[in-house]
């Protein structure tokens, strides 16, 4: 099949060149000429394992194209996935402007039919905006479908999560419509969950509402732990056996971040209040999210007292492992605050600090993470890299003012740098420290 994606960010770059492995014809098109210019020389502006190959192959095999010209990407491809950045406005609404833009450069470009899908994370009621769009600006009567089909990929795993998905979701209001999109995910071999738009677009909502749900219910959880001296990682495992509730997303931390849990929360929270429906439960999980970062600078005084002048050594910048994305990431307000508060920041992640570089200021970026501590006062986990699982605890103590860890992912054993002769602080393991 002919198809263009329009936005060629972490979800339209993936689309792009899966769809293209997958024996499509695709044109990735996107409005940062910048961005464009650069994929066309084969260089990737993010980092996602296995991407860049991917590219590589597809673009040799003629199979796979960029693109700044939305004219273009209209003209040559009957199904055009729409995967630009839907993000917060700040009132927490979903900002929908790059939607409408790319609707109605659609519409004015159409000639023929076309099938025009969500691809980005909108707000229930989107795709009926997206049809009145596209038949106000529409030049003469041309036959169109709009579809949903919401995208449920991780950063960091993105490839096999769109190659091996759960489940793909297509909401539609059209036999033609539905028939195009189960056809190009046949070859995926996965249930595919046919529904309304309207379905289709609370589908996504739900699920990440959901998960954050998760993430804040542990977090909330952690904080009776840490009163008690009980340990929220055994509590959870005790939890997650139990198939009703499952073991993913109960690790308690320093909370959610990214590009779409927080802004996904946020305008779920707008959507419902703008329907008549006040979601309160949304509203705590947002609480306890932002809470859960004064609780982790409680704990870094808990033990330095004084924050001004010390040195904190932050292990991780990224929002989570394997992505270089830096979008709403906790380390972000951690470090701000800490700063605000007088305290230096020496600081190591594998993949994200080109990105951070642009955003933080009066930080010392390290080599590694021995670097990070060498007089450092206290070494804090930010982000659970795996080569940070794995440190030389004996060189780390030796490097550190203090032998002082703040643990914001748990992913150490309290009792073995105990042992060591470290200060451990977990989240929700004071039983342990
Ligand atoms: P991104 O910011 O990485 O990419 C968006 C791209 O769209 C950018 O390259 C930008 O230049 C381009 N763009 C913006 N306005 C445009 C316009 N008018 N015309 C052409 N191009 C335009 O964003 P992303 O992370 O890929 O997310 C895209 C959407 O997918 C969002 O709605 C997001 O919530 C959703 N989503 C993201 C993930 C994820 O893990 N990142 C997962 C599932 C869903």
């Amino acid at each position: 099949m002919n198809i263009s994606i329009i936005g060629s960010g972490y979800v339209g770059l993936v689309t792009g060149a899966c769809f293209a492995e997958l024996g499509n014809r695709v044109i990735c098109a996107d409005n940062d000429i910048k961005k464009i210019a650069h994929l066309k020389k084969g260089i990737i502006p993010i980092y996602e394992p296995g991407l860049e190959e991917l590219v590589a192959h597809n673009v040799k095999k003629k199979r796979l194209r960029f693109s700044s010209s939305i004219k273009d990407a209209v003209k040559n491809s009957e199904i055009i996935f729409i995967a630009v950045g839907t993000p917060a406005l700040e009132n927490g609404e979903a900002d929908l402007t790059g939607i409408e833009n790319v609707a109605r450069n659609i519409a004015m470009n159409m000639t023929s039919y076309r099938l025009i899908v969500e691809k980005s994370t909108v707000p229930v009621e989107t795709g009926e905006w997206l049809k009145r769009t596209i038949s106000t600006y529409i030049k003469r009567k041309i036959e169109f479908d709009v579809a949903s089909n919401p995208e449920f990929l991780r950063e960091g795993q993105a490839i096999n999560d769109f190659m091996h998905p759960d489940r793909i979701v297509i909401g539609v209001e059209s036999k033609r419509a539905k028939e195009v999109l189960t056809n190009l995910y046949k070859p995926l071999n996965a249930p595919i969950v046919t529904t309304n738009i309207k379905s289709a677009e609370l589908i996504k909502h739900a699920c990440n509402a959901f998960l954050a749900n998760k993430i804040s219910f542990i977090n909330a959880i952690s904080r009776i732990c840490d009163k008690v001296g009980a340990d929220v990682k055994e509590v959870a495992d005790g939890m997650g056996l139990d198939k009703r509730i499952g073991a993913s997303f109960l690790n308690a931390g320093v909370g959610y971040g990214g590009s779409c849990f927080p802004k996904d929360v946020d305008a779920f929270i707008k959507i419902s209040e703008k329907l008549g429906y006040d979601f309160a439960l949304l509203k705590a999980v947002k609480n306890i999210n932002e809470e859960q970062k004064d609780f982790i600078l409680k704990k870094l005084k808990d033990i330095l007292w004084i924050v001004k002048d010390k040195t904190i050594g932050v292990l991780g910048l990224s929002f989570k492992p394997n992505t270089d994305d830096i979008r709403n990431a906790p380390s972000l307000d951690l470090i701000n605050a800490l700063q605000t508060e007088g305290a230096k920041i020496k600081v190591y992640d594998p993949q994200a600090m080109e990105k951070a570089k642009g955003i933080l200021r009066q930080v010392r970026f390290c080599q590694d993470p021995y670097e990070v501590c060498r007089g450092s006062d206290c070494l804090l986990i930010v982000t659970e890299w795996d080569e940070f699982k794995e440190l030389d605890f004996a060189k780390v103590k030796k490097l550190l003012k203090r032998p002082f860890i703040v643990d914001g992912r748990n992913i150490y054993e309290p009792q073995k740098l105990k042992k060591q002769g470290f200060t451990y602080i977990g989240i929700g393991r004071k039983g342990y420290e």
